[in-house]
């Protein structure tokens, strides 16, 4: 297949990579040089517009900062240029309104398109284990699986168009609120004496155990190797993390969602994110529960 590939960046740039080794032909355009000349050296073709990389192509998969973007990307440049019948694939985190908005238009004017949300951060990207979370018709999803596959180690049907979206934000707003959970745990149990690995051993095999702990522990030393072992440097961005959050605000006062400890987790990564700790794993939180 001959695959557009729009924004190369952290994650972009190795999901197109893989989609190279499974042997398609990567069209790539980043705004970035840097990342066009990364995208070269993976073995794509590099053009100068979204319009020239789109020509010809049978599917345009985008990897994109935000939803003000993969919505102007995909009206001024995909939409009416690229070849009509080409399936459309958006991997970005956006909101769920600009999702259906963007996949409405692609539709009218003649695609199949899909949101396809991943989890998994840089390294699950390189090495091709996301998982997609897939909003859009059963037509568009059977015509885009293969080629997530191609990116990933699980490819799941969420529902209709903005449903990987909504998967994904309310994940994202599980697990903010969870490692949170975990963090505050932890702190409480240094204080009351407990010996923290003891303690992981007990609640890692009771029902406090949840995947903040037992795969991603917040404390150093304790459960298997997490950006904790590394002083909080990699991982998933404490600014990700709040911007998931902020999506999830966003999408539950749309519908009128009680979320009160998501809206909590949102507050407490906003402040973490202002006294500068942005780029921090976001399970550096614990530093500030003491
Ligand atoms: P990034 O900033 O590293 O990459 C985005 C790329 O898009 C950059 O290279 C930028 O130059 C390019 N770009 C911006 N505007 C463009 C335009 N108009 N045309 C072409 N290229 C353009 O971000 P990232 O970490 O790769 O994240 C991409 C998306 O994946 C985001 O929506 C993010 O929320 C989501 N995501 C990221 C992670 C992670 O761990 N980094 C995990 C899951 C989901």
């Amino acid at each position: 297949m001959k695959i557009a590939f729009i924004g190369l960046g952290n994650m972009g740039g190795g999901m197109a990579a893989n989609l190279v080794k499974a042997g398609h032909a990567v069209n790539a355009f980043d705004l970035s040089a840097d990342a066009l000349a990364r995208a070269q050296e993976n073995g794509c073709a590099t053009f100068t517009s979204v319009r020239e990389a789109v020509d010809g192509v049978d599917a345009v998969v985008s990897m994109l900062p935000n939803g003000k973007i993969v919505d102007s990307v995909f009206e001024n440049d995909v939409l009416g240029h690229a070849p009509k019948g080409a399936i459309l694939l958006d991997c970005s985190t956006i909101d769920v309104d600009t999702a259906r908005k963007v996949t409405a238009d692609a539709v009218a004017a003649g695609y199949d398109m899909v949101d396809a949300p991943v989890s998994g951060g840089i390294a699950a990207a390189n090495g091709g284990t996301l998982t997609f979370m897939v909003g859009g018709t059963d037509t568009a999803f059977a015509r885009a699986e293969p080629i997530l596959s191609a990116m990933g180690k699980a490819v799941i049907h969420a529902g209709g168009s903005g449903a990987g979206q909504a998967a994904k934000i309310c994940n994202n707003m599980l697990l903010g609120a969870s490692m949170i959970a975990t963090c505050e745990t932890f702190a409480m149990a240094e204080k009351l004496g407990l010996d923290l690995q003891t303690f992981y051993d007990i609640s890692s095999k009771a029902s406090g155990q949840n995947w903040s702990m037992t795969s991603y522990c917040p404390v150093p030393g304790v459960g298997p190797t997490s950006p904790a072992d590394n002083d909080y440097q990699g991982g998933f961005a404490t600014a990700l993390m709040l911007k998931d959050l902020k999506l999830a605000m966003e999408a539950a006062q749309s519908v009128n969602a009680d979320v009160p400890m998501g809206a909590r987790a949102a507050e407490l990564y906003a402040q973490f994110d202002a006294d500068g700790k942005g780029g921090l794993d976001f399970s550096a939180i614990i530093k500030t529960l003491s």
